[in-house]
């Protein structure tokens, strides 16, 4: 006993430090627990790939953002991080705003009861049925991208007699500094309006009888590890407030977006209090109502998808594990080079073993990274991918036919099923009814019925 104790001493400290990436988990005993649930016997009881939520670590984020931003700055989070019901919910109770980019996460905003007046809708292409169901829920505010999108917002209010909230998305043309893929405020890329044109384009709003001017927004990115681009963002909007006033156009709200990044094992995440300072430093003078937009920082370390290995394929650098999660479960590996932190649920001693842990899809890029800090790993091994609380389950797809993985959320030693596992039967249900319908037989119900 003692000598295993011993030989596993090492790889129990390296736990603890990669722990850090999750909160509330840690080796208790041999065990690696979320809170107090062992997440080898809930592996085992509930089957693998599963994300597992600690429910203390998602109020925790909120609570230290809510205490280092104040509490007259609003939270809006951003619901494409992670859009489950019960974790949505859980910020709602806390009373945290959302911020969405599309219809589906209005529809489960409204759900978990978030009042319309903490929703903001973001997103570079909302959709003119989108534009009409938010005005008619009554949402705080439309942070728009485009002259194009401002003029069907106009027209869409127009037809209901409203004024619709505006805050012009500015691109600040500020280097996030992250990865490209997660970059959105350098010229050029998809997302605002550039700041050159954003006075016209606010007066314009300012003339319209159905567009309200209610301010300003900026997202520089995700996965931010930097201060000093949002320092210039924010900088650059408060030049442009300043302006704005100057011609006596109104600019009540400053929305400030997200992005702080987290830790995935490498690199310190900026820290809160010094982002508040940022806050305070840039566009504290300006006496508007603030808004910050996060996401992955408030459910990112919160999470970790459980998976098992299947098979072991020697080789002389680096052994292939395969394991039975994939980058439809999880496809931040595959889309932004990321490289989640992992531990084994059951730990134990002996050398380490390089490896490379890949998954089932046919894909070259269906892989995880290498990992140079585990024993040899064998089959029906369990390991954690941590970090995975944020663009994990939220991205997940059903390619190759793999249904949707299931989500816990744990809370002390309790776990709920906050979704089940899909079937197969409900992916292929939807492909049930596919008869030939006749263009020119001018039935319209047909047509219509796809898209609801
Ligand atoms: C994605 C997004 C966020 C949140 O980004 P995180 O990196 O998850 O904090 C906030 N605001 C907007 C407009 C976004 O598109």
């Amino acid at each position: 006993m003692a000598r295993e104790k011993d030989i596993g001493r090492s790889e129990l400290g390296d736990i603890a430090r990669r722990s850090k990436h999750t909160v509330g988990l840690s080796p208790v005993g041999g065990a690696i627990q979320l809170e107090a649930v062992d997440l080898e016997k809930l592996a085992a009881s509930l089957g693998t790939p599963v994300y597992v939520y600690s429910s203390a670590a998602i109020a925790e984020a909120y609570r230290s953002f809510k205490i280092a931003v104040g509490e007259d700055v609003s939270i809006c989070y951003a619901v494409k991080a992670n859009g489950n019901l019960s974790i949505l919910a859980q910020l709602a109770q806390l009373g945290c705003g959302m911020d969405i980019v599309s219809g589906g996460e209005l529809e489960r905003a409204l759900a978990v009861g978030v009042p319309p007046l903490r929703i903001i809708f973001s997103g570079v292409g909302k959709t003119r049925e989108e534009i009409a169901w938010a005005l008619d829920t009554g949402i705080h505010q439309f942070n728009v991208e485009s002259a194009s999108e401002l003029d069907l917002i106009a027209c869409v209010a127009e037809g209901r007699n409203v004024r619709a909230p505006v805050a012009l998305r500015v691109n600040p043309d500020v280097d996030a500094l992250s990865h490209s893929k997660i970059s959105t405020g350098r010229k050029g890329d998809k997302f605002g309006i550039a700041l050159e044109q954003a006075t016209a384009l606010y007066a314009r709003v300012a003339a319209s009888p159905f567009l309200e001017p209610v301010g300003l927004a900026v997202h520089i990115g995700s996965q931010v590890m930097h201060l000093e681009p949002y320092r210039r963002a924010y900088a650059r909007i408060a030049g442009l407030t300043e302006e704005l006033r100057a011609t006596g156009l109104p600019v009540h709200r400053l929305d400030l977006g997200g992005g702080l990044g987290i830790s995935y094992g490498h690199g310190t995440p900026p820290d809160l209090g010094s982002y508040a300072g940022v806050v305070r430093d840039t566009v504290g003078h300006l006496c508007a109502e603030l808004t910050v937009e996060p996401g992955r920082r408030l459910v990112g370390e919160a999470g970790v998808l459980l998976t098992q290995v299947l098979y072991i394929k020697p080789a002389e650098d680096a052994d292939i594990v395969v394991v039975d999660a994939g980058m439809n479960d999880l496809a931040r590996p595959a889309l932004y080079e990321a490289l989640h932190p992992v531990t084994m649920l059951r730990p134990r001693g002996g050398p380490t073993r390089p490896c490379r842990i890949v998954g089932p899809v046919c894909e070259s890029a269906d892989a995880f990274g290498l990992y140079t800090h585990l024993p040899a790993l064998m089959p029906g091994d369990r390991i954690a991918f941590l970090s995975a609380g944020a663009y994990g389950a939220a991205m997940a797809s059903t390619y190759n036919a793999r249904p949707l993985v299931a989500e816990v959320l744990v809370d002390g030693s309790r776990y709920a099923i906050i979704r089940r596992r899909q079937t197969v039967a409900e992916m292929m249900a939807l492909e049930a009814d596919s008869r030939w319908r006749d263009m020119k037989s001018n039935d319209d119900s047909d047509l219509g019925a796809v898209s609801t």
